[in-house]
C-alpha cells in the first residue's frame, strides 16, 4: 500500500482537481496521510496565475522535498507547471530537480498513469465522478466549467487554462449526487466566470437553469455560487436565487475596479454603470442578500482620481465583504506592457485605505444582522478549544469571509442548518448563540 500526501495551493478549483485524483486511487492500494514524513508519494497542485502564487508553489515544493523521505516521489501539477511547461520540458533537472514528475492542468490521466507505473500491482478506482473530499464533509465544491474567454488584460488564466469549457448539466447533477451521498450539505458552484456557464455550447448563459435543476433535485442541500461577473448577473439569475429557498442569498461579484478608464484598460466587460445596476438590482430584489466583491489596486495608469472613484464606490455601493489585491504584472498579458506603473508604496497605502473603508461596510452589515435570527452551519470543533464549534453563517463563504463560533446553545443535529443570534462581532468573525434547528 502506498502512502500518499496532498497539498492544494490556490483556489478551490485546484482542490477539486486534486480530490478527483484522490478519488481515482483505490482505497485498497493507497492510504492518504497528512504526515509528509511517512509519504511514498506527495502530490502538489499549484497555482501560478500571479507571481506571488508561483513563489508560493516553489516554496511548497522545496519545503515538501525536505519533509518527505528521500525515496518518496514528488509530483507537481496545476497552473504553475502549465505556465512554465516549456522551461520545465527543456530543463526540469536544472530548474527544479526536487520534482520527480510533473503535468500541466487537465492532465489527470498522465498523473494517474505515472502513479500506477510506480507499483504494477496497484489499482485505480473506477467510481464515476469519484472524489475524495479534503475539507470538512459539510461542504464541497462543484466545478461547473473551466477556462475563460474574457481576456481581462491583467490575467493569465485564459493562457494557462484555455478557453471556456462548461461541464454538461447531466454530469454536474450526477457529481452533485455523489457529493450529497458523501455528506455535503452545502455545494459551492465554482468556475472562472460562473455567469458564462453554457455559453461555449449554445451562445447563451445557462446558469439560472442549472441552478434550478440542482436546487430542485437536491432540496435538502444548500447551493452557493461563486465568481459572478457583473454583466452576467441577469434578472433571470436573481429571480432563480429568489425563487429557490435552498440557494443561499450570497453573490460573489468581482468588480476589480470602479473607474471606467481603468476598467477599459483592464478589458473588463462591465463599466461602472453596469456594476452599479447589478448591485442595485440585487439590493432591490433581495435586500437580505450579501454581496462580496474583489478589487485590484495599482493597475498601470491608476491615478488619484481613479482611486477616489474606488473609494466612492465602496462608500456608495457598500459591498458587504471585499478582498483587495495589489496588481501583479504577469508575463504574456497585455497589461504588463502598459506604461505608468503605480509605485509599490502608493499601492500599499491605497490598499490600507480601502481595507479600512470596507471594514466599516462589513461591520455595519454585521451589526444589522445582530437584530435578526440568522441561518448558520456548525462544521467542526475548534482546534484550540474543542468545546467551541466553528462553522459559517449563510453569508460567509469558506476561507474568505471570516468564521462563526458557537459559544452558546446545543448543536444537536450534526451540521445544521440552525437558527442563531449573533452575540458578538470580532471582525471579521462572529460569535453566535444557537436558537434551534430549521
Ligand atoms: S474573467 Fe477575467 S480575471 Fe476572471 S479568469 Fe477570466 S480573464 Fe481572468
Amino acid at each position: 500500500m502506498l502512502k500518499v500526501g496532498f497539498v492544494s495551493l490556490g483556489c478551490a478549483k485546484n482542490q477539486v482537481d486534486l480530490e478527483r485524483i484522490a478519488g481515482s486511487l483505490s482505497s485498497e492500494s493507497f492510504l492518504f496521510t497528512a504526515n509528509p514524513a511517512v509519504c511514498d508519494l506527495m502530490i502538489i497542485n499549484t497555482c501560478g496565475f500571479i507571481r506571488p502564487a508561483v513563489e508560493e508553489a516553489i516554496e511548497a515544493i522545496l519545503s515538501m522535498r525536505s519533509l518527505i523521505p528521500s525515496y518518496a516521489k514528488l509530483i507537481v501539477l496545476g497552473c504553475m507547471t502549465e505556465r512554465y511547461k516549456v522551461e520545465l520540458s527543456e530543463q526540469n533537472a536544472a530548474l527544479l530537480p526536487e520534482i520527480d514528475f510533473w503535468a500541466g492542468v487537465n492532465e489527470r490521466e498522465k498523473i494517474l498513469d505515472y502513479i500506477l507505473s510506480l507499483a504494477a500491482n496497484l489499482k485505480k478506482g473506477h467510481e464515476k465522478n469519484g472524489r475524495f473530499l479534503f475539507n470538512t464533509p459539510y461542504y464541497a465544491y462543484l466545478k461547473i466549467s473551466d477556462g475563460c474567454d474574457n481576456h481581462c488584460s491583467y490575467c493569465t488564466i485564459p493562457l494557462i487554462r484555455g478557453r471556456l469549457r462548461s461541464v454538461s448539466a447531466d454530469e454536474l447533477l450526477s457529481e452533485a449526487k455523489q457529493l450529497v451521498l458523501s455528506g455535503a450539505k452545502e455545494i459551492i458552484l465554482i468556475s472562472q466566470d460562473s455567469t458564462k456557464y453554457g455559453y461555449d455550447k449554445s451562445g447563451c448563459r445557462h446558469l439560472p437553469e442549472l441552478l434550478n435543476n440542482l436546487a430542485l433535485s437536491y432540496p435538502d442541500t444548500y447551493f452557493r455560487i461563486m465568481y459572478l461577473n457583473p454583466d452576467g448577473v441577469t434578472p433571470e439569475l436573481i429571480a432563480a436565487v429568489k425563487k429557490l429557498p435552498n440557494v443561499l442569498r450570497y453573490f460573489d461579484i468581482p468588480v476589480q475596479h470602479a473607474s471606467d478608464r481603468i476598467l477599459k484598460r483592464m478589458n473588463r466587460r462591465s463599466d461602472r454603470a453596469v456594476i452599479e445596476k447589478c448591485f442595485s438590482m440585487i439590493r432591490k430584489e433581495l435586500p437580505d442578500a450579501f454581496i462580496r466583491t474583489t478589487v485590484i489596486v495599482g493597475f498601470p495608469g491608476e491615478t488619484e482620481e481613479d482611486f477616489e472613484e474606488l473609494k466612492t464606490f465602496l462608500v456608495e455601493m457598500k459591498p458587504d465583504y471585499a478582498g483587495f489585491f495589489a496588481y501583479s504584472p504577469e508575463d504574456g498579458t497585455p497589461a504588463v506592457l502598459m506604461p505608468d506603473r503605480t509605485p509599490d508604496r502608493t499601492v500599499r497605502n491605497r490598499l490600507k485605505i480601502l481595507q479600512s473603508l470596507q471594514k466599516k461596510n462589513t461591520m455595519r452589515r454585521l451589526k444589522e444582522m445582530k437584530k435578526n435570527e440568522i441561518i448558520c452551519f456548525a462544521e467542526k470543533p475548534n482546534e484550540d478549544f474543542g468545546f467551541i464549534l466553528e462553522g459559517r453563517a449563510f453569508f460567509q463563504a469558506p476561507e474568505v469571509d471570516g468564521m462563526l463560533y458557537v459559544t452558546d446553545g446545543e448543536a444537536a443535529f450534526g451540521h445544521g442548518p440552525y437558527r442563531a443570534k449573533i452575540t458578538k462581532i470580532a471582525y471579521p468573525d462572529i460569535y453566535v448563540k444557537l436558537m434551534g434547528t430549521i
